[in-house]
């Protein structure tokens, strides 16, 4: 079986940073310590956030949290209510639509448009946007597509956002993966910052997945609440894992450049082999580490498809309907995987695609 499903660096987890944990478990740092995060990694966090984002944020605003996860679940669940309306990027993380329905409120899918290079329209976003919006989510590189929204398009959804009383969440966990665009954030839009739940985190950036550690730069007003949610579930990220963070976002940055070299190699890879199969067409992601190919031309539906390719040709993806509405006729492929296995699963899918006419 060829995994081309799951999310994550096929990276180990550099040495430097697993060094700063393991020496951090020797020194002692085994037990609990404040919920909002270490001091001494809040503050590297608001630099790296300044660094990256052009954002002044005080440390205070640094909230560290098990994963970038817990902050998506834990700030829709600090601002919404029954009633309350939600955009989510569709396709887009699932995890959003379902925490949006346990905190009762209502998720309005906003389209990536394909033709528009899996941004959406702004008059899309215009339209959906009311005095029942309480929060915007966005996620720029998006998985599943691997878009970038652009500064003019986040300037413009900035302004539009603004008239309303929205919160933003705004999810960068791809922030570094980017392979032909700057990265640009929302809350570097003015007025933005004092609106927008900045997410991101070690686990792509770092290939830190399992250590289980995000952050956020969060609006002076949701500081209590995010720290309450963390204080009642989790009580703190371990801190020998934040001293793992501070070498992260400290020290040498080599393996993100020689991971992205090597995504961007890869992302040429399955987007070329992609777009040589009869009936499939791939637009060149332009961050994170997703193809979304659109295979609406073939006979199959994509759900068929991804399953039969599980079952027959022993390639694991998954249909983009699972991301919502606007993902149906799409796979998702992860190429976080190696050269050999993603041209061996090439070789397989192109194999096996005949057997559908
Ligand atoms: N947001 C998005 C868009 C993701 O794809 C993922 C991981 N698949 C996460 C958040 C979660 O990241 P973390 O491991 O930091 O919780």
């Amino acid at each position: 079986m060829i995994h081309l499903e799951i999310g994550e660096p096929d990276f180990a987890t550099p040495a430097h940073i697993s060094e700063a944990a393991f020496a951090a478990v020797r020194a002692g740092q085994t037990h609990y310590c404040p919920s909002a995060g270490l001091p001494e990694f809040r503050a590297v966090i608001a630099d790296e956030l300044a660094r990256t984002r052009g954002v002044a944020l005080e440390p205070e605003r640094v909230l560290v949290g098990t994963g970038a996860k817990q902050f998506l679940f834990f700030a829709i669940l600090a601002v919404c209510e029954p009633g309350d309306e939600v955009l989510v990027p569709d396709p887009g993380f699932p995890i959003y639509e379902s925490a949006i329905r346990w905190a009762g409120a209502t998720p309005v899918p906003l389209p990536l448009r394909e033709e528009r290079e899996f941004a959406f329209d702004l008059d899309e976003l215009a339209a959906r946007l009311s005095d029942r919006t309480k929060l915007v989510i966005l996620n720029s590189p998006n998985n599943p597509t691997g878009g970038v929204l652009a500064a003019d398009e986040l300037w413009s959804a900035a302004e539009l956002i603004l008239r309303t009383p929205a919160w933003v969440v705004s999810d960068e966990v791809y922030s570094r993966f980017l392979y032909d665009d700057p990265f640009v954030s929302i809350a570097s839009a003015p007025g933005m910052l004092e609106r927008t739940v900045i997410v991101d985190g070690l686990s792509k950036t770092h290939a830190m997945t399992g250590w289980r550690c995000g952050y956020a730069g969060v609006p002076g007003p949701l500081v209590a609440p995010l720290t309450r949610f963390i204080v009642n579930s989790t009580s703190c990220v371990p801190p020998f894992i934040q001293h793992a963070g501070v070498a992260a976002l400290t020290g040498s940055q080599a393996h993100v450049v020689a991971m992205v070299e090597q995504f961007q190699a890869r992302r040429s890879l399955v987007v070329d082999g992609l777009n040589s199969l009869p009936g499939v067409t791939c637009l060149t992601p332009r961050g994170a580490f997703y193809a979304f190919p659109n295979v609406g031309a073939l006979p199959t539906p994509a759900e068929v498809l991804a399953a039969r390719l599980l079952d027959e040709a022993g390639v694991a993806l998954l249909a983009g309907s699972g991301f919502g509405d606007s993902g149906s006729n799409h796979l998702r492929i992860s190429y976080a995987s190696s050269v050999e296995n993603l041209t061996e699963a090439l070789d397989r899918i192109a194999a096996f695609l005949p057997a559908l006419a």
